[in-house]
């Protein structure tokens, strides 16, 4: 293991932006689709089982004609054997997609499903193109399903197969606009 990324994950520096630790930015997460306006508001899951129309819940949207499930995407860290950066994000799927999901959901039984064509569906990082085609593969336990970049040319599919070194992954963080220096240097 890289001795200054482990130093920095044991570290309690903190991030001058958002309070948050080294450690803690390893996951990062997006709130809505990036199409999804900040109005809408969200609400817990039942929302999408009670309502018509749009809808933002934890692990769901309905916005128009499409339709969203929480996802997660994981990135490898190269010098930290089995430690992932993981971004929380948005799978936009099709209608028949998102409706069987939703059906499978309460029973935790949405494994059953396998793997279903998604689009990525937040810019990762913020400033990227988008939406970028993936996989999206269902988990057991009622884990968010993973997304996995299917446009091998990506830079994200790039990361995902060879995970990110130290570097990489801050300027990843700082894309977020963390404060980099308060997390990596002694004040
Ligand atoms: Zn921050």
């Amino acid at each position: 293991m890289d001795a200054h990324l482990a130093r920095m994950l044991s570290s309690s520096r903190q991030c001058r932006c958002c309070g948050a630790t080294f450690a803690q930015l390893l996951s990062l997460s997006c709130d809505r689709p990036d199409i999804v306006p900040g109005d809408l508001e969200l609400q817990d899951n039942t929302a999408v089982f009670v309502t018509e129309g749009d809808v933002l819940t934890e692990d769901f949207c309905r916005f128009g004609t499409l339709r969203f499930l929480r996802a997660v995407l994981a990135i490898p860290l190269a010098d930290l054997r089995g430690e992932e950066f993981i971004l929380g994000t948005w799978a936009g799927v099709n209608e028949e997609v998102f409706n069987e999901y939703l059906d499978l959901f309460e029973l935790r039984e949405t494994e059953s499903m396998g793997s279903r064509p998604a689009w990525l569906s937040n810019q990762i990082p913020p400033d990227s193109n988008g939406p970028l085609a993936c996989m999206l593969h269902m988990r057991p336990d009622g884990q968010y399903p993973e997304l996995q970049v299917s446009e091998v040319n990506h830079d994200l599919a790039r990361m995902q197969e060879l995970g990110l070194n130290l570097e990489e992954l801050l300027t990843f963080l700082h894309a977020y606009g963390h404060d980099l220096a308060s997390l990596v240097y002694d004040s």
